[in-house]
């Protein structure tokens, strides 16, 4: 190739005093040193984000100018593919804390992020989090709020995300209902005759177009099944996304999509046609409608890959794992938990002796 393309990826900054690796500093667009203070700013692409044309990259031979080589380490017990842009010495998978070998590393190509949205939430306020967390849980063993407020098993995880815009138009036919009530005499369960009012629809063909554009559908790419990210704290302010760029990365692990765009895609799609569904609703008017077809058209699909925060803490507690998690961006927390049987045990039977205490010496 005769144009040299800077890596994005894997451009390591070091400190112009002392030497050591700068992080990603959450909540600003810095890069610091954690052990002199310096700081420097993270250059910000003034183009924006890289919204990619998408039909090129769904043909595996297609043009993949924004695709580079990243070293990841694959996990053998979870089956998780990590980056983590930073040298560590030893390391422990993100998922489910089993030693990862740095020797294992190996090259992989993937298509490199168009944005990322900076951690928010620097990681000692995760620790306060966490420990919040774990001090109000009322059932848990002692020896796994111990494991748990371990900061050596909670990182910092970039998860991979897809999203897609596109401009959609369906043609549709279908039929708009309009409510009108009719009484009628009935026998009641008494065997009285009462007068009802009962609902009925009168329905009239419909038929339309619909177009808009259908803007950043955000599609899961990992399929992680261990330590899957809750629902309830799988939400991001897509506003705060940043043109992509590695020193984001830095000092935070980075999972690999596993989910291929060409999959992520024809999810999409059907989000689009959910969208679709609607509009046609809300073209049909009245007070119920019914699509009977709908043809669908995308076009000038564009999409992007995208890095979300999140904190996982991930540790072992007799033999099973269990994962924590905050959104780096909002601190919201929710994680799984085993329960302490003598805890649970104990408590009840201090709840029965009571009860038996009461009834011997209340009822005297
Ligand atoms: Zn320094
Ligand atoms: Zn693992």
């Amino acid at each position: 190739m005769m144009n040299e393309t800077v890596k994005k990826t894997e451009l390591k900054k070091s400190c112009i005093n002392c030497g050591a690796e700068l992080k990603y500093k959450p909540g600003t667009t810095n890069i610091s040193c954690e052990y002199c203070g310096h700081e420097e700013s993270i250059e910000i692409d003034e183009n924006g984000f890289m919204e990619l044309e998408l039909h090129p990259y769904l043909q595996e031979m297609g043009a993949q100018k924004h695709s580079e080589e990243i070293s990841m380490l694959h996990c053998k017990n979870c089956g998780a593919n990590q980056h983590v842009e930073e040298n560590y010495k030893s390391l422990h998978c993100v998922y489910c804390s089993m030693p990862l070998v740095i020797e294992d590393a190996y090259k992989e190509e993937w298509i490199l992020p168009g944005a990322v949205l900076p951690f928010q939430i620097a990681k000692e306020q995760s620790f306060r989090i966490f420990k919040k967390w774990v001090s109000r849980l009322w059932w848990a063993p002692n020896k796994l709020k111990k494991a748990a407020l371990d900061p050596q098993f909670t990182k910092g995880l970039y998860l991979p995300y897809w999203t897609f815009d596109a401009q959609l138009l369906a043609s549709y036919t279908g039929q708009r209902g309009e409510y009108y009530y009719e009484t009628r005499r009935v026998r009641n369960a008494q065997g009285k005759m009462v007068t009802q009012r009962v609902r009925k629809t009168r329905w009239y063909p419909a038929s339309g177009e619909v177009f808009g554009f259908v803007d950043d559908t955000l599609i899961k790419a990992s399929n992680q099944k261990k330590g899957r990210v809750p629902h309830k704290i799988a939400r991001w302010n897509l506003k705060l996304l940043q043109p992509f760029n590695s020193s984001f990365l830095s000092g935070f692990v980075t999972e690999k999509y596993t989910i291929p765009l060409k999959q992520g895609h024809l999810q999409s799609k059907e989000v689009a046609r959910d969208i679709a569904t609607r509009w046609c609703r809300q073209d049909i008017g009245g007070d119920t409608q019914r699509v009977t077809s709908m043809d669908m058209q995308l076009s000038e699909e564009t999409f992007k890959h995208i890095l979300l925060p999140v904190y996982v803490s991930a540790y072992r507690y007799k033999g099973k794992e269990y994962n924590f998690f905050i959104n780096g961006e909002n601190g919201e927390i929710s994680g799984s938990r085993p329960y302490s049987f003598w805890k649970i045990f104990l408590a009840m039977m201090a709840v029965v002796l009571l009860i038996v205490l009461f009834v011997y010496f209340g009822g005297a």
